[in-house]
């Protein structure tokens, strides 16, 4: 199982190109020529790409030019957002995909708008019926192309995770509802991967993301690498351990070496792994579990709106899974609804929606930070 890490320092298109190549065959990837190739980018929301919430377009452009150079059919799929005005198609003109694709005139499917495949699997953890996109079974081939990043309810996102947005809008968000806790939904995210396992996967972590990611409060950070690697896991463990997580700390990791999806004794990692610290989000995994077990639901991190950034836009609202946003004009959060979910946090296009913890978190995070000395 190899893990490539390839030095890149900028955006330029020829040093992205140069990257990925470079990365595809430290890997030993073989391209087979003529066949109908996906690639699945991580375009979360309606961000510019120097927001650094979404894959950056020379990245997908990177690998477009390659499999074409095979003569592949090439293609991009995603599923975003489904409640922001424009939706999937917005935010991938935002994101600059757009310009790449038509650029080289390859097909831009909004996976919103495609047959879903409904699938039974018994080895499912919670979600046993997923539903996805059928194009992605369409395909000979799903490069899966996602963007470094923090992540407020599981703490790091990669290439499992990415795998979100190839369950169309609506049912994502009730995913949230049927899975509250990191821990539950985690185990979805597996589920949903262990029906895709997408044979390349391609991460832009030349700038990711920090802090409050993964939408627009996040902050971007330098951080130089194309990773790639044939098993999506596997790229996960190790740039998770890069941006300073033990990886077994990330529960898609986690689940998916205990589901023998991925073996980290058997990783390689060729090339430079420098580790380069993220700052971590808010998150009350950050407290040990005895403490939160101790203090029950008094160690909360909850979602609230800054009114000097706030346009009254509504996203936050239509995305709450359990309804627990109103606007008055300003976005109330009803505490008792609110499953701690952040999709509004994720979600809100201005930087809007801040978290704060509860005294008693706050209060732990302290003592934690004391103790053992982490960020
Ligand atoms: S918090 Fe963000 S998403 Fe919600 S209404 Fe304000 S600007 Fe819109
Ligand atoms: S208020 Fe925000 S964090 Fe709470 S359930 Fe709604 S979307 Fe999720």
């Amino acid at each position: 199982m190899k893990v490539s890490i390839v030095g890149c320092s900028s955006y330029d298109n020829e040093l992205v190109y140069n990257a990925v190549k470079k990365a595809i065959n430290d890997i030993d990837f073989e391209i087979k020529p003529n066949i109908k190739v996906l690639i699945k980018p991580n375009v979360l929301s309606q961000n510019t790409p120097d927001q650094h919430v979404t894959t950056h377009p020379s990245v997908v452009e990177a690998i477009i030019r390659i499999f074409k150079e095979h003569k592949c059919k090439v293609m991009i799929g995603e599923s975003s957002g489904f409640y922001q005005e424009g939706g999937t198609n917005k935010a991938l003109e935002i994101s600059g995909i757009k310009a790449v694709s038509d650029k080289y005139n390859i097909p831009l499917i909004n996976l919103e708008t495609k047959p879903i495949k409904d699938i039974n699997d018994e080895n499912a953890v919670v979600y046993k019926n997923p539903k996805i996109s059928s194009l992605i079974f369409d395909a000979d081939l799903v490069v899966n192309a996602p963007k470094l990043k923090t992540h407020t309810l599981v703490k790091y996102t990669g290439a499992v995770k990415n795998l979100y947005g190839t369950i169309p809008g609506g049912i994502k968000q009730k995913l949230h509802v049927l899975a509250e806790k990191e821990e539950k939904f985690t185990q979805i995210l597996v589920d949903i991967y262990q029906n895709i396992k997408p044979q390349l996967n391609i991460m832009d972590a030349i700038i990711g993301l920090e802090g409050n990611g993964p939408g627009s409060s996040g902050i971007p950070k330098k951080t130089g690498f194309i990773i790639a690697s044939k098993n999506a896991p596997a790229l996960d463990i190790v740039a998770s351990e890069i941006i300073g997580y033990d990886p077994l700390n990330i529960f898609t990791n986690k689940y998916c070496i205990e589901r023998k999806l991925v073996n980290p004794a058997e990783i390689e990692v060729i090339g430079d792994k420098r580790i380069i610290n993220y700052k971590k989000p808010i998150n009350v995994s950050k407290i040990p579990p005895w403490l939160i077990k101790w203090v029950s639901g008094l160690a909360i991190v909850t979602p609230y709106s800054i009114k000097k950034k706030c346009i009254k836009c509504g996203i936050c609202r239509d995305v709450c899974p359990v309804g627990a946003i109103k606007l008055a004009p300003y976005p109330i959060i009803d505490k008792k609804k609110c499953i701690s979910c952040y999709c509004c946090h994720e979600n809100c296009p201005h930087s809007a929606m801040n978290l704060k913890g509860s005294p008693i978190f706050e209060a732990l995070r302290t003592i934690k930070q004391t103790l053992f000395k982490t960020r």
